[in-house]
């Protein structure tokens, strides 16, 4: 059995990944942290299809919960390793820096930057020692541009760019990959007031963009097909640059 983890896999971007990772033939572990039944209707929807999935709950904002969440799981798993790693659970908090106010900065900064370093951190030495892995970060077009108003989305997506790019250089040589895949607008609950009509003039494809089409690529990353590819930076955005 070949186990993928997504991190935030109970809906949007993640329960796109999570279904595609699936008919890719492995069994997928479903993060998420507070949504239950999201979360079981993604576990359903594979469960339908004939995938293989289970669920884990924790918060990754939260060392000692991805602690014991992961230790938990390799306990009830003896023998099998992760292979697949997708860290894409995120949250926006957004405010012009004059105005933010402290939990907005180190909420965005726990979830969406050190989640990265402990997750990864904590699965990687199985995948050096089987010389096999493949971590794959959901960034943002955001971490790339900067956007006013995201001062702390924007650091957190760019320091997991350059982390990435470090740590692809530290793995190569034993065949686990990093990679980042950069969403422009996706259709999610994530960006559900923002409105399509308004943002259709600065981006080149005139549409926000589909979770399945992020699935699409980390599918390819997560693949043998991506062997040759890692520290880089791929964007799922419709054209804008
Ligand atoms: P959604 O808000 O639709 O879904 C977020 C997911 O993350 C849910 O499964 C949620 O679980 C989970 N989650 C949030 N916080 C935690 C936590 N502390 N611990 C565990 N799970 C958590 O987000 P999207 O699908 O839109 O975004 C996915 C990724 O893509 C994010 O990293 C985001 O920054 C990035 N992105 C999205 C873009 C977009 O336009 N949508 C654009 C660029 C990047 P629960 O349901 O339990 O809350």
């Amino acid at each position: 059995m070949k186990y993928a983890l997504v991190t935030g896999g109970s809906r949007g971007i993640g329960k796109a990944i999570c279904k595609q990772l699936a008919e890719d033939g492995f069994s997928v572990i479903i993060n998420y942290r507070s949504n239950d039944e999201e979360a079981n209707k993604t576990l359903s929807e594979i469960k339908e299809k004939g995938g293989n999935a289970e669920l884990l709950k924790f918060d990754i904002s939260n060392i000692d919960d991805i602690e014991n969440a992961l230790e938990k799981w390799a306990d009830e798993n003896e023998g099998s390793y992760i292979e697949v790693l997708v860290n894409n659970a995120g949250i926006r908090k957004d405010n012009l820096q004059v105005f933010m106010q402290n939990d907005e900065w180190n909420d965005v900064i726990n979830t969406n930057l050190n989640s990265f370093f402990y997750v990864t951190r904590r699965l990687l030495k199985d995948m050096l020692v089987k010389k096999n892995g493949r971590i794959i970060n959901i960034v943002s077009l955001s971490g790339l541009k900067g956007m006013p108003g995201q001062t702390n989305y924007s650091a957190a997506k760019a320091g997991v760019i350059g982390a990435t790019k470090s740590l692809s250089q530290e793995i190569a040589r034993k065949r686990v990959t990093a990679n980042c895949v950069a969403p422009g607008f996706i259709k999610t609950d994530m960006i559900e007031e923002l409105d399509e009509k308004q943002f259709r003039n600065i981006i080149p494809m005139r549409r926000f963009g589909k979770p399945e089409e992020v699935a699409n690529v980390v599918s390819f990353l997560a693949s043998e097909k991506s062997s040759y590819i890692t520290g880089e930076v791929i964007s799922v955005s419709g054209g804008i640059n």
